[in-house]
């Protein structure tokens, strides 16, 4: 203890105090950051982890003790989000020297697995430094950085428990481990290049791995390289055919891959970042940002096709540090796999699934437990927002702001992710992916048996969306529990409330594709007045007949075909073959079920517009509609009739659409037209149900809700009119964030609603 603290600490009067830390302060070095503080500050004590965050037991100078409040929240560890600090008095007992108690003393201080974090300046700086024993080692990290949750099989969360069990810590790197004052006190996946893993080229003596890989790449091959959640697949960037090739061989028709930049700086020369882009494509957790490409980029255009943005990302893993340096430029980063299946994660299962793909493998020894896809956001309306959270996200919680049974939300089909509840937190799983498949399925259920087991709960409720026909709700059967059903629509607006921790009614806007309404129509263009209870149809797009099922969600022109005969006119405008055939189902309904789907009337508009016919990936053709259009006030007539169900007519909008598609007027005014149009009628409708029911908050939710434009100018509309608007920002509006809202509904019922059996 320095002489000026122990004068201090003598001459003031004592104080005991404890201090219940609150926020994601697990994983992320907090503990030796106390330490160093407390120690520094002359306090005595101990600090230690428990379920909710990190607890301080301080006794010092009043003073002293203040100012170590006051650090924790003003200069905690970087990746630390201090959201309370509870302070306690206690009573004097004389502590012994301040220190760190570990998670196995006691009973409640088993620690929860963080989410993954990016390596951090100070270990990236040490992998740069030519005297650093860690120099180039691509799985340098410490208490502030590394993997976490994909490495994670139990709790508490230590090395015996992880998939480092296997690499024995060598004499320089156990110091580092036991030390308080150092990064790598208690740094799980501590490790060097003397005792830790490896990387190596798949059947190939290359000494240098990552510079074989550079080869490869340079002469326009494909990369498996091996990451943190998964393999990726790698090719140059500005390599047009390279690109092409990874298309082909992946099976993956059109839909947009992400590009991997080595910084900043170069993701700034090819696309436009604002201040809430940058600081995304910065975060701990290194989303995917979608970016507006610039004019003039060198990026093939065969990355995105048909979309004015390029997802973008920045390194996480030293590894892939050491790669984009040693690479140059950009690379195609796009999760290992064909197709829909799950991302490849083990040597030999990448080896056999990704034969066909690519051309050299980058392998490493650090097992992945648990698969994590990279996550996706989206900046709008000056905030990120998230579409797809997956790696980087999981398994933080999200608070509900209510205490409930434990229960599991088996989420929806598309997109899927599952959430489990306990007590107040909500886990929402990684993103799993299409449960059509049989792989997705089987991935489904280990997701949700590892989560279960890491955060020790044990449902006693599964809810599932109303859809009997839907694999969830399959799956959900399965479990032998009790079930709850939850309207799709009902579900999105609920995650929507409890992403903004909010529990009131509130006006509900829930546009997407398509779900399953009570009355066994698609439902997808609604007006809800709901709440965590319940909820009440007040609105919706005037509902056309939708032929073929499946395939009117793949091609768009069907859907043109249904509006351009509601509104009255020739199907001949759609020239396609079958064309009469579907003409004749819905003239005699019959292969026809009636929608009400916002997403299908995008695909109207896109197909009469010329846009797209055939989908290739879900939302496809309203994204090309959203890049084409040119933003506008103007817009075409979209009346808002009719009551008590009020019901939002397109048919003069698709009759001004057609007028000016003659008139030859240019797509992408036509295009800013209709958005401009639906937000207003957004706006009105909303207008119309508050005058009946007072409510001024709007929730929008829904897969539509992705489309920046449409949300941009609804959100400035209703907020004319006085609206309090709530928007998406940590959990995606689309299907991947319907089970947070499944478990919400179910979890507020079980408390607030007595008797309730649904
Ligand atoms: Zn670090
Ligand atoms: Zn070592
Ligand atoms: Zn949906």
């Amino acid at each position: 203890m320095a002489v000026s603290s122990w004068l201090a600490s003598n001459r003031s009067p004592t104080a005991r105090r404890i201090l219940r830390v609150r926020g994601t302060i697990q994983g992320v070095g907090f503990r030796p950051f106390i330490y160093k503080a407390a120690t520094a500050l002359g306090l005595r004590g101990s600090v230690w982890n428990d379920p909710d965050g990190v607890v301080v037991d301080a006794e010092g100078d009043p003073a002293a003790l203040e100012g170590l409040r006051l650090r924790i929240l003003e200069a905690p560890p970087s990746r630390a989000r201090v959201e309370r600090i509870e302070v306690e008095e206690a009573e004097v007992l004389g502590l012994g020297a301040f220190r760190i108690r570990l998670s196995e003393e006691g009973r409640a201080t088993s620690a929860r697995v963080s989410p993954d974090l990016a390596a951090c300046e100070a270990c990236l700086a040490e992998m740069a430094d030519p005297a650093d024993r860690r120099f180039g080692y691509p799985f340098i990290n410490c208490t502030e950085c590394g993997p976490r949750y994909t490495i994670a099989h139990d709790v508490p969360y230590d090395r015996s428990r992880t998939t480092m069990s296997g690499f024995a810590m060598c004499a320089a790197c156990a110091a580092e481990y036991e030390d308080p004052r150092s990064r790598r006190f208690h740094a799980q996946p501590n490790a060097c290049p003397s005792c830790g893993p490896r990387i190596w080229v798949a059947g190939s003596p290359a000494r240098d791995a990552v510079e074989a890989a550079v080869t490869v790449l340079r002469g326009g091959g494909i990369v498996a390289v091996r990451g943190l959640g998964g393999f990726h697949l790698a090719c140059d960037a500005y390599d047009t055919q390279a690109v092409a090739r990874l298309r082909e061989r992946k099976r993956r028709g059109e839909k947009p891959f992400a590009v991997m930049f080595s910084e900043l700086a170069s993701i700034e020369s090819e696309t436009v970042v604002d201040g809430a882009a940058r600081d995304a494509l910065l975060g701990s957790n290194r989303p995917i940002v979608l970016l507006p490409r610039r004019d003039g980029s060198r990026l093939a255009a065969a990355l995105a096709p048909g979309l004015r943005e390029v997802g973008a990302f920045l390194p996480y893993t030293p590894l892939h540090h050491g790669l984009m340096r040693a690479f140059g430029g950009p690379l195609v980063m796009t999760s290992g796999n064909l197709s829909e299946e799950p991302i490849a994660a083990g040597n030999a299962e990448a080896l056999e699934r990704l034969a066909g793909i690519a051309d050299l493998f980058l392998l490493h020894d650090r097992e992945i437990h648990m698969r994590a896809d990279d996550s996706v956001v989206r900046v709008v309306l000056g905030q990120e927002r998230v579409l797809r959270r997956s790696r980087g996200h999981v398994p933080g919680a999200i608070d509900l702001g209510f205490h409930g049974p434990a229960v599991l939300a088996v989420g929806a089909d598309l997109k899927n992710a599952f959430c489990l509840t306990t007590g107040e937190a909500a886990i929402l799983s990684q993103h799993i992916g299409d449960l059509e498949s049989y792989e997705t399925q089987r991935l489904w259920s280990e997701v949700r048996e590892n989560l279960e087991r890491l955060f020790g709960v044990s449902p006693t409720l599964v809810v599932h969306d109303l859809h009997p026909g839907y694999h969830s709700t399959a799956l959900a059967r399965r479990t032998g529990l009790p079930l709850v059903a939850v309207q799709h629509h009902h579900a999105h607006i609920a995650s929507c409330l409890a992403d903004n921790g909010r529990h009131d009614r509130v006006i509900g806007v829930a546009w997407d594709g398509t779900g399953y309404g009570p009355d066994g129509t698609v439902w997808g263009g609604e007006f809800l007045v709901a709440d965590l209870a319940g909820f009440e149809r007040v609105g919706r797009i005037r509902p056309v007949l939708m032929a073929g099922g499946d395939a009117a969600v793949r091609e768009p022109w069907r859907m043109a075909l249904s509006w351009l005969m509601a509104a009255g006119m020739g199907p001949e405008r759609i020239a396609t073959p079958g064309g009469e055939t579907i003409a004749a189902m819905i003239r005699q309904g019959v292969g026809v079920v009636s929608t009400s789907s916002a997403g299908r009337l995008f695909d109207a508009v896109a197909s009469l517009a010329g846009v797209r016919q055939v989908t290739n990936y879900e939302g496809q053709a309203a994204m090309e509609l959203e890049a084409l259009a040119v933003t506008t006030e103007e817009q075409y007539p979209l009346p808002v009739v009719g009551g008590p169900l009020l019901e939002i007519d397109a048919r003069p909008l698709i009759q001004a659409v057609v007028a000016d598609l003659e008139r030859a007027e240019p797509v992408g005014r036509i295009s800013g037209r209709v958005h401009s149009a639906l937000a207003g009628a957004i706006a009105e409708t909303c207008r119309r149900i508050r005058e009946r029911t007072g409510l001024a908050t709007v929730a929008l939710a829904g897969g539509c809700f992705q489309n920046r434009l449409l949300t941009e100018q609804a959100v400035g509309r209703l907020g004319g009119l006085g609206f309090e608007v709530l928007l998406h920002t940590r959990v995606p509006s689309n299907d991947g964030g319907i089970a947070l809202g499944q478990a919400a509904v179910a979890a507020w019922r079980a408390v607030h609603v007595p008797g309730d059996s649904r």
